[in-house]
């Protein structure tokens, strides 16, 4: 659906809290944050769970996400006694045999559709509205991005309770609250996905770096190159 199926308020004025208070009183359990456990997931999930201590996260579990990503997965859990919603695509093996081995080296693009967009389809199914991370000044493609917006890609209201914030913006909040955060920050990622698909470097220019390839397709039309499903696999849910 191109456009909102219904008029979708403006908050740009509000705050971030502010933000995520009128989206769990709005959508409820059919509200969930992605989380990719980047600096932004942690101020996201502390407002989200002391909005709604029942509050719902998921993760795109790619398999090749970094064993910093696992550990911190699990600190969250225990931080806010919640499981993490994980999704998954198909295994490294099945992905090997389909479509040869290293996909990522070859086809990032097709990759990210197999192992985090086909995965986000299923984990936003159910779902009404979903809250990203996503901040104006990361990169151009995401420069317009509203509080609030309609989400066409997927059909369903995207929140950005974060979009004018800055990067010290985050750091301020993530250091004065004293949240738990990914420790490879500290050692030069500013922005951290898969093992083979991240290098240190600031903004996102350490993801894909070499490739001219910017987004993984999560906030932004599909890419060329990328299949339009994963054939013979649907995403499943691991938790
Ligand atoms: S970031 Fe790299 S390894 Fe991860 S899904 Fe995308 S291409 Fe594959």
């Amino acid at each position: 659906m191109a456009e909102a199926p219904f008029e979708l308020p403006d908050l740009e004025s509000a705050s971030a809290a502010e933000v995520i208070a009128w989206a769990v009183e709005t959508f409820g359990s059919d509200l969930a944050l992605a989380c990719s456990f980047q600096k932004e997931e942690s101020v996201l999930l502390e407002l989200l769970y002391a909005a709604d201590p029942k509050g719902r996260a998921f993760a795109l579990d790619t398999d090749l996400l970094f064993p910093e990503t696992y550990d911190l997965l699990a600190t969250v859990e225990q931080r806010y006694s919640t499981t993490i919603e994980r999704w998954r695509g198909p295994t490294i093996e099945q992905q090997a045999a389909e479509h040869g081995a290293e996909l990522w080296k070859t086809n990032p693009t097709a990759c990210c559709q197999l192992r985090k967009i086909g995965p986000l389809k299923e984990g936003l199914s159910g779902l009404s509205a979903w809250i990203t991370g996503i901040r104006r000044d990361q990169s151009p493609a995401r420069a317009n991005a509203k509080k609030v917006e309609w989400d066409a890609q997927f059909g369903l209201v995207k929140i950005n309770p974060l979009a004018d914030w800055s990067d010290k913006d985050v750091w301020r909040e993530v250091h004065a609250k004293s949240l738990p955060y990914h420790p490879l920050h500290d050692q030069g990622f500013a922005s951290i996905g898969c093992v083979p698909c991240t290098k240190p470097g600031e903004g996102r220019e350490g993801r894909w770096a070499g490739t001219g390839k910017v987004e993984c397709g999560l906030h932004e039309d599909q890419q060329d190159g990328a299949p339009a499903a994963a054939p013979g696999h649907s995403a499943i849910q691991v938790a």
